[in-house]
């Protein structure tokens, strides 16, 4: 079983069309929708984790007409530079960033990131960024 995230990009004959319920139903895939944005007349684009048998999944969005693009991007969070200011965690809709209440320390779970690098303009001291 192969885990993955990827950006898929399909056109807008597509939108109205089941492909994450056929991933599940009829190629046993597990998805994690991160972020989504589909508006009728125009691309829809999801960023999604999925995992199972990814190939034939795969092949099954590409011959649909889906742009498949794996991420290979990820956010790193530098603890020598971080101050645990917060900052960063009001901006995380994710919820990725968080604040322990007892140590008063950020922590971060990239399982929940997005990507959508909203906390790396929100750090006053450059601790995060963005690397492939
Ligand atoms: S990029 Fe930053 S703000 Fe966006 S989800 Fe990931 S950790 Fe949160
Ligand atoms: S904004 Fe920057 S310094 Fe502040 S808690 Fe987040 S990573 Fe640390």
């Amino acid at each position: 079983m192969a885990k993955g995230r990827f950006v898929l990009s399909f056109p807008p004959s597509l939108v109205g069309e089941p492909l994450t319920y056929t991933l599940v139903k009829n190629y046993n895939i597990i998805t994690n929708i991160h972020r989504a944005k589909i508006t009728p007349e125009e691309e829809g684009r999801l960023v999604v984790e999925m995992t199972g048998e990814l190939e034939p999944a795969i092949r099954y969005l590409e011959e649909k007409g889906v742009k498949v693009e794996p991420i290979a991007r990820e956010i790193l969070v530098e603890e020598e530079i971080c101050v645990h200011c917060g900052a960063c965690v009001g901006v995380c809709f994710s919820r990725a960033l968080s604040l322990n209440t007892e140590t008063f320390e950020i922590k971060f779970d990239r399982e929940k990131c997005t990507l959508c690098e909203f906390c790396l303009k929100a750090c006053p001291v450059n601790a995060i960024s963005s690397k492939f």
